[in-house]
């Protein structure tokens, strides 16, 4: 623990300490020092995916069966919270889809065949995954998504696309939300599919630029005649939206994680450079409106934090918690745009500076108010739950 892990929660058991201290180790020894480089190439090289997998930190909420670590939620709230540390938002968001947004509708879904094929070569490292939910028409609406998947002989077929897909360019495995029956309304008769990269009917049509998050990819996928077999239904039929939503309290809480993260580290990078900054003959620390904003940012990342825990134990206790994770993605991913803009502007023209970790965190900071559940829609969420 540092003093900017502000808010140490009791919630955190000696396992957890320890992944703690291994991913900051990791982060600070393999990731920080090649992730320039991966930011310019666009993409996370594969051998760094096998080697965090080795480390066993791609499948910890994962089933012990397949390879995975068998912990529970707030594992991954430390992982989010530590890669995010590292200033890379795009690094941290690819291995995170990978782990908990894409393979946890296998874990959660799938069958032991399903399991068994996809699983231990994802938690390896040796496979990517992709969640492939948002179309050109319907992002934050997913009950509009209009990809169509129909039976056929021994299997189904799929057409339609995707947009701003993570890890889709270069990932293996892509979960694929498509409607199975066009006469049911909305949420109604959506499924999910597993694909593999080498299908011939699965084409990526486009590589994203981005704002931020440029190491890790981003596509758009277009899905021609796409034949998978029966076995590539993953749970039940019509009931993807359901999965969905399920699957998005784990991605929001990782969001919610991946901006404490940011902001914790964004107020360390602060209070180190205002303390040997001097300005007026003195140090920017010396002024009381300066320590205070920083102050009044840090007061904020515990009550984000505070909530986050609770959440990840809400979560783990089984209880429903649509409402207080809706409140955590808004309240987190808001806060953290307070802070980075904050920081950024304590920074002076060095944070506008490209290379420089604020800057780059201000850019990478921006898609988590949208990304997985613009605040907009959290707030509507809270509101049906008052
Ligand atoms: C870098 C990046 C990575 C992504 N990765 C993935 C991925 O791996 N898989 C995937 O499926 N998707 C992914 N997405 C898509 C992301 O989840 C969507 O962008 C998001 O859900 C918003 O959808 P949209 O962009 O279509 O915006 P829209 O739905 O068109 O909304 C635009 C804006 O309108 C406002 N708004 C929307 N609905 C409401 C409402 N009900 N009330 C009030 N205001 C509202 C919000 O401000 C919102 O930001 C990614 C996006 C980006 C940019």
């Amino acid at each position: 623990m540092t003093e900017f892990d502000f808010l140490e929660p009791d919630l955190l058991d000696e396992d957890h300490r320890m992944i703690r201290e291994q991913v900051r180790r990791y982060v600070n020894d393999v990731i920080v020092p090649q992730a320039d480089a991966w930011e310019a190439a666009g993409e996370i090289p594969r051998q760094a995916f096998r080697d965090f997998g080795a480390l066993g930190f791609l499948g910890m909420r994962h089933p012990v069966e397949y390879g995975g670590g068998g912990l529970g939620s707030m594992a991954s709230v430390v992982l989010g919270e530590e890669l995010s540390r590292s200033t890379y938002g795009g690094v941290a968001s690819a291995f995170l889809v990978h782990s908990d947004m894409s393979m946890s509708h296998i874990a959660h879904r799938g069958t032991h065949e399903q399991k068994q094929r996809y699983l231990p070569d994802c938690i390896a490292g040796t496979k990517v995954g992709a969640i492939c939910v948002t179309e050109p028409h319907a992002g934050s609406d997913v009950a509009g998504l209009k990809t169509r998947a129909q039976r056929v002989d021994g299997g189904w077929v799929i057409n339609g696309s995707k947009t701003f897909i993570t890890n889709g360019v270069y990932g293996d495995i892509y979960i694929v939300a498509a409607r199975t029956d066009p006469a049911a309304k909305g949420s109604r008769g959506i499924s999910l599919f597993i694909v593999e990269k080498d299908n011939p009917g699965l084409k990526v049509t486009r590589k994203f630029e981005k704002h931020g998050w440029r190491a890790s990819d981003t596509a758009e996928l277009f899905l021609d005649d796409l034949r998978v077999a029966d076995d590539a239904l993953l749970g039940e039929e019509g009931k993807g939206f359901y999965y969905i939503m399920s699957t998005f309290q784990t991605e929001r809480l990782v969001a919610g994680a991946m901006s404490t993260g940011q902001c914790s580290k964004a107020i360390e990078l602060t209070v180190d450079y205002t303390r040997q900054r001097r300005a007026f003959g003195q140090t920017l620390w010396d002024q009381a409106v300066v320590r205070n904003k920083i102050a009044w940012m840090a007061s904020k990342t515990a009550a984000a934090r505070a909530l986050l825990y609770q959440c990840a134990q809400m979560i783990d206790e089984g209880k429903d918690t649509v409402r207080e994770v809706s409140m955590l993605k808004a309240f987190a991913c808001e806060t953290l745009q307070e802070v980075v803009h904050g920081c950024l502007q304590l920074h002076g023209g060095t944070g506008y500076i490209i290379g420089t970790p604020i800057e780059r965190m201000a850019r990478d900071a921006r898609i988590l108010t949208i990304g997985g559940g613009a605040t907009e829609v959290m707030l509507e969420e809270v509101a049906k739950r008052m």
